[in-house]
């Protein structure tokens, strides 16, 4: 372990879950939380617990505290009083003006629908366009290099916008080696090795976002350095985010933490779960009898203690 791998102040590593109230907890969180819990003890680290709710169009109070309340009855202890990302939206606005210093990121004032339709028109020609991992149609740059008169103007008139990242400048002059990070290729790897993820496959993504004063990956980023979490461990299905969040943090100058992307538990229908899944939430399976210890040992985490 390197010292940029243990927390600044503490000298303990640091672990973190980081769950976004939009629903409420299904089994496949618990075994994030679990692992993390899990890691934590076995290397005399800290845990800590970070709501995600930059979303404000989707969060709400009642989901955060079922999580709370959910993960208590799990039996999972945190070092730490949680913290809110809500609670800290000038420190994500600091980090964003960074960014927007070193023209990085660009105003986008265009709606979902003129952004599909632009995305419809160069299909139509016949033109592939790139998708994101999750299946979103790369920005079609519509706002990229408008004129500053009109940007000024529609900012100083207060028109809702969007930052998205300039993604070719962000990555000019950027080595593959800039980006390079620590990962353990799986849950029960003992060793990191040396990664490096592509962040153009994002495209010109959201980074500040219109209806709230961040993006779960400025925020999240700004956060792991704020908190000193010298582990992040989360599921696979944010692998390729961690491109674009090394992105972020090699403009910002953050030490990166290592990372862990673990296998996502399936559903009993072998689907992703999602929160919107009721049979494996936590609180349904609560009610169907299952005690905490029947979902650790179901897992393969024995008991705490
Ligand atoms: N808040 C994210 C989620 O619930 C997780 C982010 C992370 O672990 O980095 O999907």
């Amino acid at each position: 372990m390197t010292a940029s791998h243990r927390d600044r102040r503490s000298g303990q590593p640091v672990f973190r879950f980081a769950p976004s109230p939009t629903g409420t907890l299904h089994i496949g969180h618990a075994y994030s939380a679990l692992l993390n819990e899990r890691l934590a003890r076995e290397t005399g680290g800290r845990l800590l617990l970070r709501i995600e709710d930059t979303d404000t169009t989707r969060c709400r109070p009642q989901f955060e505290a079922s999580i709370i309340a959910d993960l208590d009855w799990l039996g999972i202890a945190f070092d730490e009083p949680p913290r809110r990302q809500s609670d800290h939206f000038p420190l994500y606005d600091k980090a964003a003006r960074t960014l927007r210093q070193k023209r990085l990121l660009y105003p986008c004032f265009a709606s979902r629908s003129e952004i599909a339709e632009a995305v419809a028109h160069i299909e139509a020609t016949g033109e592939a366009w790139p998708r994101d991992p999750d299946g979103s149609p790369h920005y079609p740059g519509i706002w990229r290099d408008a004129p500053d008169g009109e940007v000024a103007g529609r900012i100083a008139a207060g028109e809702p916008h969007a930052w998205r990242i300039d993604m070719a400048r962000a990555l000019d002059g950027v080595s593959v080696d800039d980006l390079a990070y620590e990962e353990f290729p799986d849950e029960t790897a003992t060793r990191t090795t040396r990664v490096s993820r592509d962040p153009s496959v994002w495209g010109d993504f959201v980074i500040v976002r219109k209806d709230a004063p961040a993006s779960f990956h400025l925020a999240g980023v700004v956060d792991e350095d704020v908190q000193g979490v010298t582990d992040v461990v989360r599921g696979q299905d944010l692998a390729q985010a961690t491109g674009l969040h090394r992105l972020l943090q090699h403009h910002l100058g953050l030490v990166p933490p290592r990372y862990r992307h673990h296998r996502l538990i399936a559903g009993e229908d072998g689907e992703k779960l999602s929160k919107s899944r009721g049979s494996l939430a936590l609180a349904a399976l609560r009610e169907a009898g299952e005690s905490a210890r029947d979902i650790r040992a179901r897992l393969g985490f024995a008991q705490a203690g």
